[in-house]
């Protein structure tokens, strides 16, 4: 059987979490605030889950943007369901800046500049309190 990095590890600080998904920041300084939602159990797409649980991530993945938007104040947000690699439901809560190092492509891509993204201060402790704010558990 092989290995899945999401349900072995935490891979990230994680923020919030709950007994059905965890919100992991990834502590990236070309994209500050970068977030990754990730649902407990290893479930390989979103329609294998009932639909009040796709709702139930997807509030969970809103609040994450809005978190990220209220505290980096990017110029835009890029939300993304990949899991080519790793077949487990996860969503990343991406900011974007029009001077980061891709845009305006996926941050996966071959970067285009330097780029340059602005420097938060405390920028954990500020979205796990917003986080904390906006969802119970
Ligand atoms: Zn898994």
């Amino acid at each position: 059987m092989s290995e899945c990095t999401l349900c072995s590890e935490d891979t990230g600080t994680v923020l919030w979490r709950d007994d059905f998904c965890r919100v992991a920041w990834v502590d990236e300084s070309a994209y500050p605030g970068f977030c990754r939602v990730i649902l407990n159990t290893h479930i390989r797409e979103m329609t294998d889950l009932p639909p009040a649980d796709r709702q139930r991530l997807m509030t969970v993945v809103f609040a994450v943007e809005t978190a990220v938007r209220e505290v980096c104040q990017p110029d835009k947000i890029n939300l993304a369901s990949l899991g080519n690699l790793v077949p487990h439901v996860h969503w990343h809560v991406i900011p974007r800046w029009e001077g980061d190092r891709c845009f305006p492509d996926a941050i996966w891509a071959a970067p285009r500049r330097e780029g340059t993204t602005p420097r938060i201060e405390d920028i954990r402790l500020r979205l796990s309190t917003q986080l904390t704010q906006a969802l119970p558990g």
